[in-house]
């Protein structure tokens, strides 16, 4: 059991909380942002407000000190020593498999690949069940809103095998319209490939019936969770999707690592992707045969104090509880909205019902990149740009949106800091 567990938890707190009391108090987010040393710090002179958690969170001393303490204590490389360091190293790096197992609710730790990040997990399936699987004429179907890493390999796919791609719009919400979805499936369609949670409009994607309606179709279903992993529970046997993707960095983990999921039965007839040590069973220069998943797709040494850190950082949140952190955020989430709906000339992108606490939005004047240095100089850190979601700024007829993405450390006060630096904003213009 973690430590962080072990402790008086916020979760524990909340129950005893009084109704409409203070969120923030019942929730303790003073105690969660002590384990965040960089929250500390000040930009030009006003402390830091960092809500660009969609495009990578901060990190608790418990991860910085469990990769720290891997480093001094029993680093080695693992899997092939029968010294005693390596042997640590191999358990604490095979420990965090179990974690991240566990916290996926997978049945197996062996259907956990530890890759990159997402993009390496989704360039893996495109490569190794892709290449084997999809040929001419076959299709996947995306939708509009989906990031540049759940659309590139795709295409890079069609390049090489002439299967054919179909995007699936969006209602004025920003929710995949589900009657053209419909529409799109066929018996050509052998992959679903779509965001669990959008990176730009927070839209939480009705995954369940989607997976429902593709396996009807006969389609197998990638979900790409890079940003529901941090803030909502995730449970492999509810959701029923074929593959599951995320990266540690948006977890409160290290970066350079990141997780595929699938059953182990499909894991197990997909072909390597990357050849090396690790991966193999036996090489000769005839013939080379290979482990079984994960370690098929694992070649050369992993990221072992990254998988380290993870393991780390899925302890911490589910210490805190992600039914808490997606209570907080949702609570974050509807007074930001509502704070940012007051603004005059301000507009809102994505407002599905079921959404995560991502605010896209959009000044009438200003550039979003002008928007965001002039909140930077205000301490307030957002993202502004295209957020690698392109087709998405094409569908939705702008260059760029401002977004400020909310994390598990975020206060109402910071809210009020985002909107009264926006306010600012406009004076400029
Ligand atoms: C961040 C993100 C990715 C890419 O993740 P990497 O960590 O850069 O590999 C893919 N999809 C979504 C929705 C994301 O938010």
């Amino acid at each position: 059991m973690s430590e962080v567990l072990n402790r008086e938890t916020p979760l524990a707190a909340a129950e005893h909380a009084v109704p409409g009391a203070n969120r923030d108090a019942a929730y303790d987010v003073a105690r969660i942002r002590a384990d965040f040393p960089i929250l500390t710090r000040e930009v030009y002179g006003k402390p830091l407000v960092y809500l660009d958690n969609g495009a990578s969170a901060q990190k608790p001393v418990q991860v910085l000190d469990a990769m720290d303490e891997a480093y001094r204590r029993y680093y080695a490389n693992v899997h092939r020593g029968i010294h005693r360091l390596s042997q640590e190293a191999t358990d604490a790096f095979e420990a965090a498999r179990d974690k991240v197992a566990r916290f996926v609710g997978a049945p197996n730790h062996d259907e956990i690949v530890f890759t990159r990040g997402a993009t390496e997990a989704i360039n893996l399936v495109a490569n190794s069940w892709g290449q084997r699987h999809i040929g001419e004429g076959d299709e996947i179907v995306l939708t509009v809103l989906e990031h540049h890493a759940n659309i590139v390999p795709w295409q890079m796919l069609r390049e090489r095998t002439g299967c054919v791609l179909k995007v699936v719009p969006l209602t004025p919400e920003g929710s995949p319209d589900l009657q053209v979805y419909e529409s799109l499936l066929g018996p050509r369609t052998k992959l679903v490939a779509v965001a669990h949670i959008s990176n730009v409009l927070g839209t939480v994607l009705p995954v369940r019936q989607m997976i429902d309606m593709a396996h009807a179709a006969g389609a197998k279903v990638l979900l790409d969770g890079c940003q529901a992993a941090p803030h909502m529970p995730i449970d492999m046997r509810a959701l029923g999707c074929d593959f599951y993707v995320f990266s540690s960095h948006k977890l409160y983990g290290p970066t350079g690592i990141g997780v595929l999921w699938a059953p182990f039965e499909t894991l197990n007839e997909m072909p390597p992707y990357q050849g090396g040590g690790e991966m193999i069973d036996r090489v000769t220069f005839e013939e080379t045969t290979f482990k079984s998943p994960p370690h098929r797709f694992e070649a050369g040494t992993p990221a072992i104090v990254e998988a380290i850190g993870l393991g780390a950082a899925v302890d911490y949140v589910e210490g805190i509880g992600l039914d808490a952190i997606a209570a907080h955020e949702e609570s974050l989430l509807r007074y930001a909205t509502e704070r940012l709906s007051a603004i005059d000339g301000l507009t809102l992108y994505g407002t599905a019902k079921e959404k995560a606490a991502i605010l896209s939005f959009n000044l009438e004047g200003p550039h979003a990149h002008d928007v965001g240095t002039i909140l930077d100089r205000s301490g307030v850190a957002v993202r502004c740009g295209h957020h690698c979601a392109q087709p998405l700024m094409d569908f939705l007829d702008v260059p760029a949106t401002s977004r400020a993405s909310f994390g598990l450390y975020n206060t109402h006060a910071e809210v009020d800091a985002l909107a009264a630096a926006i306010e600012k904003v406009k004076d400029f213009f």
